[in-house]
């Protein structure tokens, strides 16, 4: 239970009135970290609500200094930060809304020196679940995440419906990526990667993978059926763009 403070009272007042966030919601609010990627049009204006509202901890991740055509719509950036890194403009104007706030900055291209630069390794028994999941949904594309430990070992596969159902792309629901994520906190797992399947297409991405890929901090694992052969790699996609193909996993 957090001690709040007369000023911290004071300062939250509109969100502790409320029947729904309370003393309590507060609290998770100040006990939550949120990683915010990149400090542009729209990283600007989260990272200023966030940071009003007490989430206590914000990570911001982006390589770019501020430019004059910025000021127009990244609202945290003012013509005085013109040529400052955006996480350093970011945190000052962070840490003057609320001094509460604990800011990381991370002046660079995604890469914070955190979990993203593990090398992920998979055994022979994830591989082998998955290239079953994969024949037995083909031609449909088959899909699901790559659950594992905080160093990059693979230790399970868990399906996924691909609600598409369709051969030449996947989504997951909303619903089922919860279930997803609330599982593998109860086995103390990451989610490493997700996976789809390729059944008459090459292990990269296509440009339809390029197109929907939205999150920069997970791994695009690929499996190709292509010619009845076994080809599974990974990849990092942002803006989309593959920025890091990582690991060649399975051939045969
Ligand atoms: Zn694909």
């Amino acid at each position: 239970m957090i001690d709040f403070t007369e000023e911290q009272i004071q300062r939250y007042s509109r969100h502790i009135l409320l029947q729904d966030v309370g003393v309590e919601g507060q609290e998770k609010i100040m006990n939550a970290r949120v990683l915010v990627v990149g400090a542009g049009g729209l990283g600007a204006p989260v990272s200023l609500y966030l940071a009003a509202a007490g989430i206590g901890r914000i990570g911001i991740v982006d390589a770019d200094v501020v430019d004059l055509s910025n000021l127009q719509r990244q609202v945290i950036h003012f013509t005085k930060d013109v040529g400052l890194p955006k996480v350093e403009s970011a945190k000052e104007k962070i840490l003057a809304i609320n001094p509460d706030v604990k800011v990381d900055t991370y002046h660079e291209f995604l890469y914070s020196g955190n979990a993203l630069d593990i090398k992920m390794t998979i055994n022979d028994d994830v591989i082998q679940q998955i290239i079953r999941q994969a024949e037995k949904d083909a031609p449909e594309e088959s899909c699901g995440y790559l659950l594992g430990t905080a160093d990059g070992q693979v230790t399970e596969n868990y399906w996924m419906e691909n609600i598409d159902h369709s051969e030449e792309h996947f989504s997951f629901a909303p619903k089922d990526q919860f279930a997803a994520l609330k599982y593998a906190r109860s086995k103390n797992l990451k989610i490493l990667a997700n996976w789809h399947s390729h059944p008459a297409s090459p292990s990269r991405p296509s440009q339809e993978d390029l197109r929907l890929a939205n999150d920069p901090t997970i791994r695009y694992a690929i499996l190709s059926l292509l010619d009845g052969k076994h080809n599974l790699n990974s990849f990092r996609i942002v803006d989309g763009q593959v920025v890091d193909k990582e690991i060649h996993l399975a051939n045969g």
